[in-house]
């Protein structure tokens, strides 16, 4: 039941724990990271509290810059490790955290298994990550054109985050029900569910549109809506104190 993620120069994984902490409020029954690093794309997950993800992380391991972090409060399927976030591609290519329902999953899930798609979990969420996937390669397009494709065919209620291990310097998030606020930071971004666990590191913010795909790369922040059309982010101050 709730979303942290970052980019930038900080250790990723201690950020995103200490973040996930201050969501701990909302609710939740298992979380997990996924990070980038020199060995690629790494998924640590745990049933239970974020100090039991803690202990099962290896800090040579998890050393990196890039990562998403979720804690689940579970809709599809029982609260255990496998069904905890986040979820791989089959390709192992993507990473997804998701809070929130996609309806239409069974009809998706059946048209993947169709192509041969092998499902780990019995998560909406990882039926969503390998359609991305399946967007990606059939179009041969980019994660953020993939996941715009993907949403337009989804039913429900999402705030999602993704990595790509092919794209190890760009964050691809987008909500639609669920909520994700932005922090930009110095060279740095971060994505949450509300304003807590960014507030410490910047206080400009954009509180990001249903219906709104956000990219973060070297380039900085570009939003679009799911007909692809370019939107000003809107930044604000939050005065919000810890
Ligand atoms: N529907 C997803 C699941 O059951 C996400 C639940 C959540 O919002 O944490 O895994």
């Amino acid at each position: 039941c709730g979303i942290v993620a970052y980019i930038g120069q900080r250790d990723a994984a201690s950020l995103i724990i200490k973040g996930l902490k201050r969501l701990e409020y909302r609710g939740y029954d298992s979380s997990g990271i996924a990070i980038i690093n020199e060995n690629g794309l790494g998924v640590f997950k745990k049933k239970g509290k974020v100090v039991d993800l803690e202990n099962v992380l290896n800090k040579g391991q998890i050393a990196a810059n890039i990562g998403i972090g979720h804690t689940r409060w579970a809709t599809h399927g029982e609260p255990n490790d496998v069904n905890a976030h986040p979820h791989k591609s089959n390709s192992g290519r993507f990473a997804i955290i998701h809070n929130g329902i996609i309806e239409n999953y069974s009809s998706i899930k059946q048209i993947l298994v169709n192509k041969g798609y092998i499902f780990h979990s019995q998560t909406d969420t990882e039926v969503l990550v390998n359609f991305i996937e399946e967007i990606q390669k059939t179009k041969k397009c980019d994660l953020p054109e993939a996941v715009r494709i993907a949403l337009k065919e989804v039913v429900g209620a999402y705030a999602i985050v993704v990595l790509d291990a092919e794209n190890p310097g760009q964050l691809v998030a987008a909500r639609k029900g669920s909520p994700l606020v932005i922090g930009i930071g110095k060279g740095e971004y971060f994505f949450a569910s509300d304003a807590t666990p960014i507030i410490e590191y910047t206080k400009e913010v954009v509180y990001l549109d249903d219906l709104e795909i956000a990219v973060v790369n070297s380039e900085g922040l570009t939003i679009k809506n799911l007909q692809n059309e370019e939107q000003d982010p809107y930044i604000q101050t939050v005065e919000l104190e810890l």
